[in-house]
């Protein structure tokens, strides 16, 4: 398959690179790890990585401005189903390959290469590179390291295995970059959101089979100079609760009139639940936009019954949670 994928992007002069919306760092990185990769391979082609960039991510690179193209292809990263692809233009597209490590919901692409057992699309993208002898430079290393530490949760989940590290050694060792670069670029953040943290972990509820969540409303986002995404952001650094098997931040969006929900989970699998309210993810990470917070009440039900079945599961076969 990857063979097919270079043979696809050699066709092409004009090749535009697409991810989800609500940008995030495996998503921004895969994109422009792999367009400065094949414009050093392919430095006469036209190649575009485009979509809403953020300015929490600004220190990751740079996203390139949308274009009118024609006769181009598509490769769609980090992207399950059409409903969240952040390019408005990619019915145009001549032909579209996705790369992506979501749990499949769509056939998009004339080609996909899915694997849903990969903690991240940048550790996709770091075999395909590697594989294909596509051009790595120090920069591109780092790129590709900061999409997959920060997919996997700097490696706690159990998508990392050990050509996971494998692929980190090779790539570390061959094209060096400094670690605490990327650690600043991922985790470096303003006082008000530590602020803010602060607030979530003293006003987490906690439901009788486990599952941790907070409401944010908009007063208490406007207390700590904080956006809406802020809260959602923090979810990971609530890991390891041990009272929490599912925990959920729940956050008024009022530019978007509606809620944004992000939920984790350390056994009960949440995302057909996301999926029941028109979210997704992945089975222990994902999220969700409902309209009210009567909604989100009727999501967290669901979670909590999740939570309920998987605890029965587990006495049954006396498993430790
Ligand atoms: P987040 O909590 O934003 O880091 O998202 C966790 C996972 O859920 C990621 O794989 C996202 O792509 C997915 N996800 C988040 N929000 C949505 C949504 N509204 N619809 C579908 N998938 C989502």
């Amino acid at each position: 398959m990857y063979r097919q994928i270079l043979k696809k992007i050699k066709k092409y002069d004009t090749i535009v690179i697409a991810r989800h919306i609500g940008v995030d760092p495996d998503a921004l990185c895969s994109q422009l790890a792999l367009r400065d990769s094949l414009l050093l391979r392919f430095p006469t082609k036209k190649i575009l990585a485009v979509g809403n960039g953020s300015v929490k991510f600004s220190r990751l690179g740079t996203l390139d401005k949308m274009e009118n193209l024609e006769h181009f292809l598509l490769i769609l990263l980090d992207t399950p189903d059409r409903k969240r692809i952040d390019f408005p233009m990619f019915e145009q597209a001549s032909e579209i390959i996705k790369i992506d490590h979501h749990p499949f919901i769509e056939k998009i692409g004339n080609l996909e290469y899915i694997d849903e057992q990969k903690g991240s699309t940048c550790e996709i993208l770091m075999d395909f590179i590697k594989k294909m002898h596509l051009p790595i430079t120090s920069d591109i290393a780092k790129t590709l390291y900061a999409g997959l530490v920060s997919d996997s949760n700097r490696f706690l989940f159990d998508s990392t295995t050990s050509q996971t590290f494998e692929l980190v050694s090779y790539y570390l060792k061959n094209y060096p970059f400094q670690l605490s670069e990327v650690y600043k670029s991922l985790y470096m953040r303003p006082l008000k959101e530590v602020r803010l943290q602060g607030f979530i972990g003293e006003n987490l509820t906690l439901t009788e089979n486990g599952v941790a969540y907070i409401k944010i409303m908009n007063e208490d986002l406007n207390r700590f100079h904080a956006d809406s995404a802020s809260g959602g952001n923090m979810i990971n650094n609530f890991n390891f609760i041990e009272e929490a098997l599912v925990w959920v931040i729940i956050t008024e969006d009022i530019k978007n009139n509606n809620i944004r929900i992000n939920i984790r989970s350390r056994g009960p699998v949440i995302n057909q639940v996301a999926e029941k309210y028109h979210g997704g993810g992945h089975m222990y990470a994902s999220g969700a936009r409902v309209s009210c917070f009567e909604e989100a009440d009727l999501l967290l039900k669901d979670l909590d019954k999740v939570a309920k079945d998987y605890i029965k599961v587990c006495e049954k076969n006396e498993n430790n949670l």
